[in-house]
Formats: C-alpha cells, structure tokens, sequence
C-alpha cells in the first residue's frame, strides 16, 4: 500500500490520465462478458450515448428543482414512464434515487413514518423479510430502527406466504417480495403475499431492483412472468434500478409508490436554519444531474423495442447458459430461475473450489451460501462467450470428479468463507475490521 501525501504540485493532465489508465489494468474485465455481476453492459452505442448524456449535464446538481427545470422535467418524465411500465395507477408517484439501496431506504422509511402517523401506538415497529431479500433491508433495519422479522423460503426458494401470515403482528409496518430476489433469481409469490398483507392493511413493497426494467420485457417476449408489480392489489411500493436492467448510468434507481399517501412520508424538510429553508427527498443531498439526463437518455434511445431486443439477447444467453449447466453432470440449478439470475450447485463436489478453477480461466463467478452456489447475471456481453463458458465448465467439472482441481482455499469470497464457519458472530467482526482496513486505510506516519 503507497502512501500519499496531498500533493505539492498538480500533475499534467495526461500524465494524471496515464496513471487512471495503469491503475485500471487490473480491474474487472466488464466488457470481455467474463464477470457475473455489478456490471450491465449492453452494447458501445449504449454506452457512447450515456457518456455523452451525462457529460452534457456533467455539473448540474438536482438537489435543488428550481435550478435545473431540466432536470426537473427529466426526473418527472422517467418516473412517468416507470410507472407506466410497472402498472402504476394514475395516482403512482415516484422519486428517482442513487441505487436499488436508497430506494429501499426510502420505501421503508416512508412505511416507517407512515406507521408512526396513522398508528402512534406502535412504538416498535417491525418488518416482514423473506430470508432471500437483498440487504439493503437489513441496512434499512439499522439504520431506521425497524425489526427485521425474517421469514423462511419454500422449497423452491420463494417466500412462503403462510410463514408471512404467521409473522404478522399489531407492530407490522411493512412486508416484502422480491421479483426476482438476487440469490436464486426466482420471483415470489408476490400477489398472495400482498394480498395478505392488504387484509391486515399492511404496506408491501416489491423489490423489482432487478426485474423492474427486465420483466416487462421478457412477459411480452412471451415468458411466463407472474404478476408483481404495481398492478398487483395491494402493493404500495416498488423499488426498480435503472443503472441495473435499464441500463441507464450509475447512479440511477426509482423509487415508485401506489399514491401520495404514502410518498409524501419519504420527504425531509427542515425550516430552522440559517442557512434557509431546506426540503430533500431522499437520503442523499447533492443529487448528480448527469446520472437523471443519461436515465431520460437510454429510456427514450431505446424505447420498448430497444429494450424487447436487449431482453431478447438476455434470454439467448440464459437459456443456453441454463442448457449448459444442467446438462453438465454433477452440477444442478438452485430453483426455476424466473429470469436471468442463476444459481447452481453440487450434491457430489466442492462448488466453491470448481469457482475458484473457473476464475483461473478468468470467470469471475460470484460465490453464495446457505446453500453454497455458484452466481450468474446475465447480460447481453455474455451471448458471445456462453459456449466457451460452458465448455470451461464441462471440462473442470469432469476434473473435479476425478479430484484432479484444487480445493477451495476458502478464503476467495466473503459469502464463500461463511460456508465454513458455523458461528457468524466472529464472521461479522471480520467483515467490519476488513471494511476499515480497506475504506481507505489509515495513512501511515
Ligand atoms: C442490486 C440490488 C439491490 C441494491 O441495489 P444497489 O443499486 O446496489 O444499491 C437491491 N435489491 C436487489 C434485488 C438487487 O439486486
């Protein structure tokens, strides 16, 4: 680890872009369809058109509407056109955010302090988490002080709607889905699970993070996708990335609501300091005015048909992937993925240890636990490289059976260590103490 001091002199500008250039050689290869998550990349002129997009409104900072009207418009706009992809009424309201996690930030705050308006007496809230939900509601739980009630999946890895029942009580502010949740990409039960939690008038928010922007697509392409979305009765929240299947810039999600009802909770205004009066709708302050104009950008660039034809490559590269994997012996899919998610196992070999062969070979696969697995998200990039994938597959898998690979080290992933280790007491400190070694260090003396 260098150690810098704040620097006397400034540095050319190509020499400063030289070394932005050297230090990124050994970062993720995105492009090459080789890693399974984090990026969504579809295609250069994609990209070309959301470089200049955001280039364009660069400076502008949406903290304030008065401003920056365009961006005003912009933000109205998109969030007009989420809503009417996603069966908003006329009356669905929205915000756009930074990211899947501030959306569900956002919506169980707003759940939160609805609660605490229409029912004063519940002094501790609660909420209803499927197991599988992403831990953006974990965080939210902290940081909001809610208790996370957590509820067990079926066997085919969907919320089970009885175990919803069974959690709901007079302190329930907010139960939740996932269409699809992250681990096995499968989508719950969302129209029982909101039907339930509308007899006892409780909010329920669809985290569609993922599928917001994709499943729409894929049920006109003809796939079985079930109800989820703001159409379903009783769902009052829906969170949707458009830096994720909407292909849009970071940072970009919406945050959508049945009405204003239950918006207006979201809100932050403050009225007392000098420096004026303050009104904010989401967690951040300065809002990067880039991120809005290249969402407007790619949603209006591609239209239904841009994205019917994205979706389309989605598929091709998933079901040859889904093909590929059940058909290598040994390895099995966790679940019926609903979508592009994917998750596969082994009964007979060491999963992580055939992840870790394959990431020698430059597959960067993401590990899970609880059961371990092996992860994919499927983009566009990964249609031209899905038959090499497979062969990669084949052939270490064939290996592993005659334990001719390495065992895992266990140490490559932090999902994978957990594996291992029976008390996660231990586990969690390790994740803090990892985190303040490495977000950024202390700088040495
Ligand atoms: C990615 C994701 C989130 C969180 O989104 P960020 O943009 O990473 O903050 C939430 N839910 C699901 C299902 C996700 O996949």
């Amino acid at each position: 680890m260098t150690t810098s001091h704040f620097p006397r002199h400034g540095m050319d500008k190509s020499a400063v872009l030289e070394a932005l250039r050297d230090a990124a050689t050994g970062d993720a290869d995105w492009r090459g369809g080789q890693t399974f998550s984090l990026v969504y990349f579809a295609d250069d002129e994609i990209l070309d058109l959301l470089k200049e997009a955001y280039a364009l409104f660069f400076s502008t900072n949406a903290l304030s509407p008065f401003a920056f009207p365009s961006l005003r418009r912009f933000e109205e706009e998109v969030v007009q056109m989420a809503t009417d992809l996603l069966g908003g009424g006329p009356e669905a309201v929205g915000t756009m955010t930074s990211g899947g996690t501030e959306s569900i930030l956002m919506a169980v705050k707003a759940a939160r302090d609805r609660a605490r308006a229409l029912h004063p007496e519940i002094t501790r809230p609660q909420m209803i988490l499927p197991i599988t939900v992403h831990p953006a509601f974990e965080k939210a739980a902290h940081y909001f002080d809610v208790e996370p009630v957590h509820i067990p999946v079926r066997d085919d890895f969907r919320a089970d709607p009885e175990a919803a029942r069974a959690a709901l009580t007079d302190r329930t502010i907010l139960m939740v889905g996932s269409a699809p949740a992250y681990p096995h990409g499968v989508i719950d039960p969302i129209e029982e699970l909101a039907g339930i939690a509308s007899e006892r008038e409780v909010p329920f928010h669809v985290d569609a993070c993922l599928g917001g922007y994709l499943l729409p697509f894929l049920r006109r392409l003809g796939r079985p996708i079930p109800p989820f979305d703001l159409s379903v009765p009783g769902v009052t929240s829906l969170s949707a990335d458009l830096h994720k299947y909407g292909f849009a810039a970071r940072p970009a999600s919406t945050i959508l609501y049945r009405s204003e009802d239950y918006r207006k909770h979201q809100f932050f205004a403050y009225t007392e300091w000098p420096g004026g009066l303050y009104g904010s709708p989401s967690m951040v302050g300065s809002r990067p005015g880039g991120a809005i104009a290249a969402a407007w950008a790619v949603l209006n660039y591609l239209g239904e048909e841009g994205y019917l034809g994205i979706a389309r490559a989605i598929l091709e590269a998933t079901d040859a992937l889904r093909a590929g994997i059940e058909k290598t012996p040994g390895l099995h899919l966790l679940g019926d993925p609903d979508a592009s998610i994917l998750a596969f196992t082994s009964d007979e070999l060491d999963i992580y240890a055939i992840g870790d062969a394959m990431s020698e070979r430059g597959w960067k696969l993401d590990a899970q636990q609880l059961p371990p697995a092996l992860h994919l998200m499927v983009t566009p990039a990964h249609r031209p490289v899905v038959d090499r994938f497979v062969s990669d597959l084949r052939e270490i898998t064939t290996k592993a059976r005659r334990g001719e690979i390495q065992p895992s080290s266990g140490t490559s992933v932090m999902y994978g260590m957990a594996g291992g280790m029976p008390d996660k007491g231990p586990l969690r400190e390790m994740i803090l103490q990892m985190m303040a070694e490495l977000l950024p260090p202390r700088r040495a003396a």
